[in-house]
């Protein structure tokens, strides 16, 4: 079957109208019609080349929430009709450790939903800038959210479960100090996300001028990160720094605020490496750097739920798909609050 899609030809051209093709619906399969999909940056980095080796025609979008309008002889977990979403994940080898403990994200055979080879036309996977997808069911996430919210629902499949997943595995919650670097998709969400968690939050941001939407999504305190006088006040006093950044910078800026066994999670992947940190910032006081992608299904649909639980979904600016070149741009100027989601009626042109 043809669809409309939005796409790139090569990582110097901006994204266009393109038809692509999806697959019949296998017995396992879920085929939905996409009403929305959220602008991740990862979707800048790949569609740009900016990470190696991106696969053209570039269709990107991880961020996909719509209903189901066909399903297999043998899916079992979803209707016709459904609610569903679907973050970066569409395959993986279901055998391997990391699958059977639910991480299919570390699975290392994981198919991502684009950009990854796959059997179908044209044999790499295509993305949610799309009229449709067709997904394995177990790939397939509920959406409990009212419809009329669906729209802020998307960016909870990427920016959602890619801040929740470390909050939650470094135990963010109450009498915890946590620190969200950057106020962008995935950092508005780490704000809502650890606060609902009860974690005291504060937000690091390089914009003077997003102080007090940091305040309105939970942050307790805000701290301009380029005044330093500002940061020495937190210092050597941070349980967990989540770091979504998507540009090269310092890491001792923050790796300094951490307390004794504090830890330094990196989830934004920038085009190219930070500078080294200090190591005697990291042995004086037993820190740690670390890092985490996304999240696995199970802790996709737990992340869901608590989001439909909690009433939290994403603060979106809704754009036509001919407005995602103007869209990137305004992206790489930190110019978004706090994620763009494409409504995908307007593929139809
Ligand atoms: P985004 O919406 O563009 O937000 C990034 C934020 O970082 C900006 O809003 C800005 O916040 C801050 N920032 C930008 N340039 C900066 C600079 N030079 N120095 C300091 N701060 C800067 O991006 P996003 O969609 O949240 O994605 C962030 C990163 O995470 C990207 O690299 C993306 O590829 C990556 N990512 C990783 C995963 C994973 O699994 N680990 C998943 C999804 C995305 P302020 O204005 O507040 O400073
Ligand atoms: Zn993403």
């Amino acid at each position: 079957m043809t669809v409309k899609a939005y796409g790139a030809h090569a990582g110097d051209q901006p994204l266009e109208s393109m038809d692509i093709a999806r697959r019949v619906p296998g017995a396992h399969d879920v085929q939905i019609d996409i009403a929305y999909c959220g602008v991740c940056h990862s979707d800048i980095h790949q569609v740009r080349s900016e990470w190696a080796g991106t696969l053209y025609p570039c269709v990107p979008g991880h961020e996909i929430v719509g209903r189901v309008s066909a399903a297999g002889a043998h899916v079992s977990k979803f209707k016709v009709g459904d609610l569903v979403g679907v973050g970066c994940i569409v395959d993986s080898c279901q055998h391997c450790d990391d699958c059977a403990d639910g991480l299919e994200n570390y699975c290392d055979n994981m198919v991502g939903t684009y950009n990854f080879p796959t059997a179908d036309a044209p044999g790499h996977t295509l993305g949610g800038y799309s009229q449709q997808i067709v997904v394995h069911e177990r790939y397939v996430l509920r959406v409990r959210h009212p419809e009329t919210q669906l729209a802020a629902v998307a960016p909870l499949l990427c920016a959602g479960i890619t801040t929740y997943s470390p909050l939650r595995h470094w135990n963010a919650g109450p009498g915890k100090k946590v620190g969200v670097v950057g106020i962008g998709g995935l950092g508005h969400m780490g704000i809502k996300l650890a606060h609902a968690m009860g974690a005291h939050v504060v937000a690091f941001t390089t914009s003077e001028s997003k102080r007090q939407d940091a305040k309105a999504l939970g942050a307790d305190q805000v701290v301009v990160s380029r005044d330093a006088n500002q940061m020495q006040a937190h210092i050597n006093s941070f349980d967990l720094i989540l770091n979504t950044v998507a540009a090269p910078h310092n890491l001792d800026d923050f790796l300094t605020l951490l307390k004794r066994d504090g830890v330094l999670t990196l989830v934004g992947a920038p085009a190219s490496p930070h500078p080294s940190p200090e190591v005697f910032n990291l042995i004086s006081k037993r820190r740690s750097l670390a890092g985490s992608m996304i999240g696995g299904i199970p802790e996709t649909q737990e992340m869901l739920d608590f989001c439909a639980e909690h009433g939290i979904v994403a603060d979106i600016e809704l754009i036509g798909a001919d407005q995602i070149n103007d869209a990137y741009e305004r992206m790489l100027k930190s110019d978004v609050k706090y994620r763009f989601v494409i409504d995908n009626a307007t593929l139809a042109g």
